[in-house]
């Protein structure tokens, strides 16, 4: 959390950025750092991330690791919360519905520490579930970076890739099992192609 933050009640923290900025390392770090303060921490996922480890961990790139509750919507965190928890972390929480937002709040109001990561943009560039409003409601909020692939620039988009070409902008958002592939650019390289950019038209 930023430093300067003082709350006596609860508060929630958002960390957002492209894939690869390292949201899940700071959330793990976050984690572990509350735990060696003796706080009883919760973690969930949304289930539709089962990168590497499978659904019950929450995995870095760098392959580190941290226990979690798999969940497929918001209404589910309320049901398995652990009342004794003072903090609840919640990873990739763009893919949750927008109940998320409710649900941060109502844990804050009884005292609690909301730890929320997720992808702040979808691979067009434009806003992610219930990502904005997230951060609208948050305490705080840390935006991170990834490295650019391509120019070595701050990546602050995921270029998705459908068989190693640019996805085009009316491909479904999540695409879920699909053979697509992610990498993390900056404004300039990313490239969504457009129906009718063929045509030349500028949309
Ligand atoms: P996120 O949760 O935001 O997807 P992770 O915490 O899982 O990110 O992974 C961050 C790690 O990914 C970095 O510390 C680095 O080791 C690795 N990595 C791989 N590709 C990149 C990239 N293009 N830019 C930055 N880090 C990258
Ligand atoms: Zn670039």
């Amino acid at each position: 959390m930023s430093a300067g933050f003082h709350t006596s009640g609860g508060w929630i923290e958002v960390i957002a950025g492209v894939m690869f900025s390292g949201k899940s390392e700071e959330l793990m770090r976050r984690v572990r750092r509350a735990t060696i303060a003796r706080k009883r921490v919760q973690v969930f996922k949304s289930h539709l991330d089962d990168r590497y480890a499978g659904l019950w961990m929450v995995t870095s790139h760098d392959q580190r690791s941290l226990e979690a509750v798999p969940v497929d919507s918001s209404a589910q965190i309320m049901q398995r919360v652990d009342p004794t928890a003072h903090v609840i972390a919640i990873d990739e929480a763009q893919f949750l519905d927008a109940g998320v937002v409710a649900v941060a709040t109502a844990l804050a109001e009884r005292g609690r520490r909301v730890i929320i990561a997720g992808t702040d943009t979808d691979f067009r560039g434009e806003p992610f579930g219930a990502m904005p409003q997230l951060m609208a409601v948050a305490e705080t909020v840390d935006k991170l970076h990834a490295i650019c692939v391509l120019c070595g620039n701050a990546a602050c988009r995921n270029q998705r890739l459908i068989d190693g070409q640019p996805a085009p902008y009316d491909s479904p958002t999540i695409m879920v099992g699909a053979a697509d592939s992610y990498e993390a650019r900056c404004r300039a390289c990313h490239m969504v192609p457009r129906a009718d950019a063929a045509q030349g038209r500028l949309l």
